[in-house]
């Protein structure tokens, strides 16, 4: 089987980069190991500079529909208590991924995407120039070219040999929606809470259910016991704040939706000729809460560079340089950024120190908050 371009992997970048593609009349094949709709690992909190991505897609009226909460300011806790909050640069959304992952993909396939879920790639062979052969579901489907759309980390990162394996993550993330008795007299705010070992976000979501998702360090996990309760209940609720916003919550999933290994190292944006968008291309801090606007920002830059490609317009050398140069100028200073402030949010004084300088200046907050996003 042959198509003009194959994304691999039907998250957020995938839907949107393939729907594009489907747009501009390619015939565009979009594998997907899992199927929809299915729970994923995020905080699940839309940041408002998604929402122009998610309007010309043609769904945000659908994230509206589909009961998303509407956010206009954060919270920030750390350990002792110490607090700092703030209005966000826009109204930010909180919707299940449950949900939103779905919207988008039914949406790619209305353009005409032949989505394939439940169908795990394999491996990919060739070059942008002489067409790659990728290995599907017992299938071999070939096109030009062939985009990397599969998230974090996956099992084609193997077997195209990516660098950024040779660095080890010391990271181990969880999330599970909860509901509860609780005071939501302030619905609109985003949380985090950090702690000694990790951090925790607290947000709304559909259904007034509140999205619990945190990231710390392996041995915070191994010490605690080895469950996401535990590591939960005696690393992250030393922070007396989320100690007393989880106390009167309980679990409403089935159970917790967990990751290993996050690797938030930079990344390259080609692996041989196999361009990657969204997080294979590069994974910001959770805490900036900007992954999944960037990797619509970033399926926004690359389509029209591979329907340029697809119709000859654009050489592959000058697609390559130019898809490197747009994603670096676009989000390089925002990655590094929130590489350091994910490093301060796990020594405690530092915390302390950050959250009083954000309280006594505003404006420093304002810059944080805006120096990690679009
Ligand atoms: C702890 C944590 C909290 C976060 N919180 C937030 C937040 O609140 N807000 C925010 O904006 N971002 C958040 N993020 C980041 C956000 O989740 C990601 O940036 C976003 O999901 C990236 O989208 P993507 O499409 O690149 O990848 P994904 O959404 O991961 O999609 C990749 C898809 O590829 C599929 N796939 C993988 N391998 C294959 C294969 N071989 N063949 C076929 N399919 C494959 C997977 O099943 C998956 O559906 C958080 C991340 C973490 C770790």
């Amino acid at each position: 089987m042959r198509y003009d371009a194959i994304v691999v992997g039907g998250g957020l970048a995938g839907c949107s980069v393939a729907l594009q593609l489907a747009r501009q009349a390619h015939d565009v094949l979009l594998l997907e190991k899992s199927t929809y709709p299915r729970h994923k690992l995020c905080g699940e909190f839309l940041s408002p500079e998604a929402q122009s991505s998610l309007e010309h897609l043609g769904v945000l009226e659908a994230v509206y529909d589909a009961g998303s909460a509407s956010l206009t300011r954060a919270r920030l806790t750390g350990p002792r208590g110490t607090e700092s909050a703030h209005a966000l640069p826009g109204t930010a959304l909180g919707l299940s991924r449950y949900r939103l992952d779905q919207l988008l993909y039914r949406q790619a396939c209305r353009a005409g995407v032949d989505g394939r879920p439940g169908t795990r790639a394999t491996s990919v062979r060739g070059s942008v120039d002489e067409g790659y052969v990728v290995d599907a579901g017992g299938e071999t489907v070939e096109a030009r070219p062939v985009i990397g759309a599969y998230g974090r980390r996956g099992l084609l990162d193997r077997t195209l040999d990516r660098p950024f394996l040779q660095q080890s993550s010391p990271y181990v993330a969880f999330k599970a929606h909860f509901a509860g008795d609780h005071d939501i007299s302030d619905p609109g705010t985003i949380e985090l809470h950090t702690a000694p070992g990790g951090y925790c976000g607290v947000g709304p979501v559909e259904k007034g259910r509140l999205n619990v998702c945190w990231i710390g360090r392996t041995d915070a996990l191994t010490d605690a016991g080895g469950t996401p309760e535990a590591m939960l209940n005696e690393t992250l609720c030393k922070n007396p704040k989320l100690d007393k916003r989880l106390g009167p919550l309980c679990r409403v999933s089935d159970r917790y939706e967990a990751v290993s290994q996050v690797p938030l190292m930079p990344k390259s944006r080609f692996a041989g000729d196999v361009c990657m968008v969204g997080d294979a291309a590069g994974m910001i801090a959770p805490l900036c809460g900007d992954g999944m606007a960037m990797a619509l920002a970033a399926a926004d830059l690359l389509a029209p560079l591979a329907d340029d490609l697809l119709a000859e317009r654009r050489p592959p050398t000058s697609f390559r340089m130019t898809y490197e140069r747009q994603w670096t100028r676009t989000f390089g200073r925002r990655m590094r950024i929130g590489r350091w402030v994910h490093t301060a949010a796990f020594r405690p004084t530092l915390t302390r120190t950050l959250l009083r300088a954000c309280s006594a200046l505003p404006p420093l907050a304002r810059w944080l908050i805006r120096a990690t996003r679009g």
